[in-house]
């Protein structure tokens, strides 16, 4: 009997279930060849430095020993690691099986999310009775805890990490969809930052590390994010002001409103396109617009073309003008950064120049006011070969025509401003906070204003705050602030 019981009670033995999920298979079949690929490179390189050490140099004993006797331990080193790697695979592979990682989901267009970051969890439904209020104007108000103004890739990571906190917020943005801010940038520009530091958190960019997303790539990429983490959008929202009285925040919009306890700004630094006085003198027949404004050569008039600016725009807008008009660059020289956007020399430093550090402090403060970062792409050979021409900076507009530092006066049909832009806040309508510099803050937490942050500015808090691979860490740190808010909260 108990023998029989003993059979009964054992759970019949089920065949491991095969792997019928797309994705994880494609995955694997990855998986397996990037280890299979990276194992015979280990081969070769192997054979490489053991073929040197043994036959090349026979004179050399001393060398043609050590040689043997390094190839040796990179061997051992290679088998160790691969080793490692296939067991990870495996390891992967089972707990694929068990449904342990998550799955694309269905119907979503980002397939791959950190298994680090789990999707947050549901939001708590929103609670009509807070909401929907009447205002003395008779403007339906509603109330939410956490509004972020701006929902590009600042806005966005503030999002996930409200969402996962289970807050009650929303983002609200003047675009009529996510991302509308990158597709409105000129049509060849590709992003400084390759796709492994174009990462939100939880969420890796659908690329190879190394790739230079485009425009339209990094707006999918944004609205893929909004999609997957289910953040709660109002698009179509230009806020004009905000504002604030013994109830809170007001963010008004076009005859609606918002009221919160909290605001997060997450608008940009690319507010107010920043163009010289001078360009008012521009006589009429050349044609003067700002980066902010160029999409491509086929809307610029027959004729020369001044681009104003060598920084990073201004270098990259000249080379795509140059195949189809005579470019002259005008500006300083603002050097070449020596080292790769989002690589580890550049990891390690944007983590330790950061505002809380006296490195960090001393770097923030040689570089404001310079205007123009070092170029990240182009190279003065780049330019040369495209036959831009060089020149100093701008002095003048002297008879409607552009005028150069070394005294020369170029008769050109158009000119492209890529001189940056300004911070605009003369929407924020709070006591003490300027219009256009940025209020006292530590890490975007205002200080003189209780409840408001500030993100996705240049140096906010360290060297990559204003790039989508080092605004996560700005989110996080205003996210966690939050809930040590309340109650300060006006
Ligand atoms: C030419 C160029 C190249 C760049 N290359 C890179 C790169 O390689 N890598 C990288 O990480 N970053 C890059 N950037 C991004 C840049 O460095 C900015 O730091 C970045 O756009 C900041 O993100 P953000 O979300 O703060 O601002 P934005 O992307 O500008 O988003 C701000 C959002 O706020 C909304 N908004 C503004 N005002 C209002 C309002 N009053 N009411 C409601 N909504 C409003 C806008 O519609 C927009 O969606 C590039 C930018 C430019 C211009």
């Amino acid at each position: 009997m108990g023998h029989t019981g003993a059979r009964a009670g054992r759970r019949p033995r089920v065949p491991p279930a095969l792997v019928t999920d797309l994705p994880v298979l494609a995955a694997l079949v990855l998986c397996w060849l990037t280890i299979s690929v990276a194992w015979a490179h280990l081969a070769t390189g192997m054979a490489l430095v053991g073929l040197i050490g043994v036959h090349l140099r026979p004179r050399w004993p001393q060398v043609r020993r050590r040689l043997g006797y390094w190839s040796f331990l990179a061997a051992a080193a290679g088998m160790t690691v691969t080793g490692l790697l296939r067991w990870a695979g495996v390891a992967a592979a089972h707990l694929a099986r068990r449904g342990e990682l998550p799955a694309a989901r269905p119907g979503r267009d980002a397939p791959l999310v950190d298994p680090a970051s789990p999707a947050p969890a549901a939001r708590p439904a929103p609670a009509p009775t807070r909401r929907d209020e009447e205002g003395n104007s008779g403007m339906s108000t509603e109330r939410f805890d956490t509004v972020v103004i701006g929902g590009g890739q600042a806005g966005m990571p503030v999002g996930y990490h409200l969402a996962r906190q289970g807050r009650d917020f929303v983002i609200v943005d003047v675009g009529g969809a996510v991302g509308q801010a990158w597709r409105e940038r000129w049509d060849s520009l590709r992003l400084f930052s390759p796709a492994h530091f174009t990462k939100l958190p939880g969420m890796t960019f659908p690329a190879a590390s190394r790739h230079l997303p485009s425009t339209d790539e990094m707006a999918d990429y944004l609205r893929a994010y909004a999609a997957r983490f289910d953040l709660p959008l109002r698009l179509g929202w230009r806020v004009d002001q905000l504002s604030r009285d013994h109830d809170g925040y007001l963010i008004a919009s076009a005859g609606r409103s918002l009221r919160a306890s909290r605001v997060v700004v997450a608008t940009g630094p690319a507010l107010r396109p920043r163009v010289p006085q001078a360009a008012d003198r521009l006589d009429p027949s050349v044609v003067s617009l700002h980066s902010v404004d160029y999409r491509n050569p086929d809307q610029l008039r027959d004729g020369p073309v001044l681009v104003v600016g060598a920084g990073n725009s201004g270098a990259e807008i000249a080379l795509d003008v140059a195949p189809t008009h005579h470019v002259v660059l005008a500006g300083r020289d603002v050097g070449r950064l020596p080292i790769s956007l989002g690589g580890p020399v550049y990891r390690v430093m944007n983590a330790l120049l950061t505002v809380d550090t006296a490195l960090g402090r001393r770097f923030m403060a040689s570089t404001a006011g310079k205007g123009g970062t070092p170029l990240v792409r182009v190279r003065p050979e780049h330019l040369a070969r495209a036959g831009v021409e060089r020149a100093p900076r701008l002095a003048d507009v002297v008879d409607g025509r552009p005028q150069l530092d070394d005294g020369r006066v170029l008769d050109v049909a158009t000119v492209i401003w890529c001189t940056g832009y300004l911070p605009d806040y003369s929407w924020i309508a709070l006591p003490g906070f300027p219009r256009t510099g940025l209020p006292a803050h530590h890490r975007g937490v205002v200080i003189d204003q209780p409840g408001l942050y500030l993100i996705g500015l240049p140096f906010l808090s360290r060297m990559a705050s204003s790039l989508a691979g080092g605004v996560g860490a700005d989110a996080r740190h205003i996210a966690d602030h939050l809930p040590a808010a309340a109650g300060t909260a006006p």
